[in-house]
Parts: C-alpha cells; structure tokens; sequence
C-alpha cells in the first residue's frame, strides 16, 4: 500500500496568548499543496521504519528519527491499539517535504501511515476506524496531522486541530523556498511570547481572517497575495535573520504574496500562475540563502492511496 500525503502553508497564522496548558489559540488557515511525501506499507514480521529521499528532492532526511518518536510509527502504533491488532508492518517513509521546514512533513507521513494502516488492517464491510474515527486518532498525534488527512483549504480553531473547511477557488500557483538547517516550532513559539512580552510585536487577538475567506473565494491571486500573515514570522526572522534576504528576493522577483511558512524556515511565495512560479523559483534558487526553490500548486487533496499493494 502507497499513501501520500500533502505539505502545507499557513495563509493565516493568527496566534492568540499562552494558554494555562502551554499551547497558544491559533486561527490557523491551512493550505495543501501539491509537494508529497509517500508512505509506503507493507505488512512485516514487527513494526520497522525506513526514511529516504523522493528522488530529485532536496531534504535531509538524517534528521528525521527512525524510532517511536518518528510521528507515522506513532499513528501506525494508534492504529493498531485501537483494532487490537499487532503493529506488524514495514514503513518506508519517501520525503519530499522540508524536515522541521515548516510545512508539516511529519504529520504528513503520520496521516500517511494512519490511512495506510486502516485500510491494512480494518475491516472494509463494518469499519471501526470511519473518517470520524481516524480524524480523533490524528488529532492525538498532533496539531496539523488532522488537516493532513483532510487537505484542500480549512481553518483550524483552538490548538489548530479544530478544522472547518474553507471555500477556495484556485487553483493557486506556489514557490518553495527551502533554507538549510530546520527551526524548531517550539522555539519559535517561546521567541514569539518573548517578542511580545518585550513589547516588539503586538498580539492582537481575536483575529480576523475573513478578508483572507473573501480573497481566497475570489480565486484572484493578488487580493489574497496581499490578505497572507503569519504571526510567527517577526520570531522566525528574529532567529533566522536571513530569511528576511530570502523574503526580498522573492518580492523582487514579482511574488504577490511573501511569508515564511508556519514556523520557518521554508518561506512562500505566491505566482500569478504557473509559468510566473517557474520563473520565481528560478530568480530565488539563485539566492545564498535559499538551499531549493520547489513551485508547487493548492488547494492539494489530503492524504489519499496511489497504489494497492495488489496492482505492483
Ligand atoms: P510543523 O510545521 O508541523 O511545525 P515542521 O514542518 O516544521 O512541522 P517536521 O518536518 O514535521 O517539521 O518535523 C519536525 C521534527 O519532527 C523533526 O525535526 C523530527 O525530529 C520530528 N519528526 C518525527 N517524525 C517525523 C517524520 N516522519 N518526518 C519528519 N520529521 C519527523
């Protein structure tokens, strides 16, 4: 069985205050994208994980760990518990999204590898694990790896896992700007709470995002080119300074929207279309800053089969 799954990129990433339980109230408008990552999975004598490169991608998958804290070994974990099953598969994991990029490439392959595992295991006539089902097991591995199943465009409330579609004419053509090194999203957030408690950004919350809803519904993609924010983004560039040279480059080059994605450090460029994204990605993979310029287009669907086991 070979699943994908989608990268994404946060249009809106509005962060509300440190909550009591150490999580911030997001209003976190998720965009899929047509970068995937495969899971493939095959049933095994025990539960075993393999991590490669999609060929031609440019990823360091050195840094992704191959035990239980990888996130699809988790989801295949959960899968198995609920339907009392032994957790015996071989999962080989293909990435072609960032590591720690910012683009959720490990609730990616967790969505992935929690698909693959239903449909291995569960019964297809009287299912325990119905789309209700595998999207509360997603939401116990993590924040992002609900929209991962869902993909297309959807806003999530409260930790972000809370998802309610969002009407979206694209499609809307896309540049990747990868950097060498990955940030970490829990660092980028304590640089957030700190920026703010310093007095160097405000937080302003509720957030509104519904001239982002009405540019997204518009399909014109320099309404929502100039609707794009993301609130981590002064903590990302107060990390990594050289971000701030990459977001540039992409607004010389002619991008109607520029922001860093999620926590950083991939940065995200919005082209009028597709031949306009080929040509930003080319100005931007010119730049020192920038490790691979990827184009890519959204809405994406979320985490689907590509190919049974019985058709190879
Ligand atoms: P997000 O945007 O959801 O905060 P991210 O895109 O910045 O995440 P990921 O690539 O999802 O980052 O991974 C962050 C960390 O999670 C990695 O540094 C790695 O240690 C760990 N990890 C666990 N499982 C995986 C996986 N399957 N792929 C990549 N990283 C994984």
């Amino acid at each position: 069985m070979i699943v994908r799954a989608p990268a994404k990129v946060n249009l809106r990433l509005g962060v509300g205050p440190l909550r009591d339980d150490g999580y911030h109230d997001l209003v976190n408008v998720f965009h899929a994208v047509s970068l995937f990552d495969e899971v493939v999975v095959e049933p095994a004598d025990r539960l075993a994980v393999e991590v490669e490169r999609m060929p031609g991608a440019r990823v360091d998958v050195g840094q992704v760990p191959c035990d239980d804290r990888n996130l699809a070994v988790r989801a295949a974990r959960l899968v198995a518990a609920r339907l009392g099953v032994e957790p015996a598969v071989a999962l080989r994991i293909r990435k072609a999204i960032p590591v720690a990029g910012g683009m959720a490439g490990g609730s990616a392959d967790a969505a992935a590898a929690l698909l693959a595992c239903a449909r291995l295991w569960d019964d297809p006539a009287t299912p325990i694990l119905d789309r209700a089902a595998l999207l509360g097991l997603a939401a116990e591995i993590g924040s992002d790896v609900p929209f991962a199943l869902v993909g297309g465009t959807a806003v999530g409330l409260g930790r972000g896992e809370r998802l309610t579609a969002v009407a979206a004419n694209g499609p809307f053509h896309w540049v990747f700007a990868t950097a060498d090194g990955g940030l970490s999203t829990p660092a980028v957030y304590a640089e957030c709470d700190r920026l703010r408690a310093a007095g160097a950004v405000d937080a302003v919350w509720p957030h509104d995002a519904g001239d982002l809803y009405a540019a997204l519904e518009s399909g014109d993609a320099d309404v929502l080119g100039a609707a794009l924010g993301n609130d981590l983004e002064a903590a990302a560039l107060s990390l990594r300074p050289a971000l701030g040279a990459t977001l540039d480059a992409g607004k010389r080059a002619g991008a109607l929207g520029a922001l860093v994605s999620g926590s950083g450090p991939t940065c995200a460029f919005l082209a009028a279309d597709a031949g306009h994204a080929e040509r930003v990605a080319e100005a931007l993979a010119a730049e020192d800053t920038v490790a691979a310029a990827v184009p890519a287009a959204g809405p994406a669907p979320g985490a689907a089969v590509v190919r049974p086991a019985a058709d190879r």
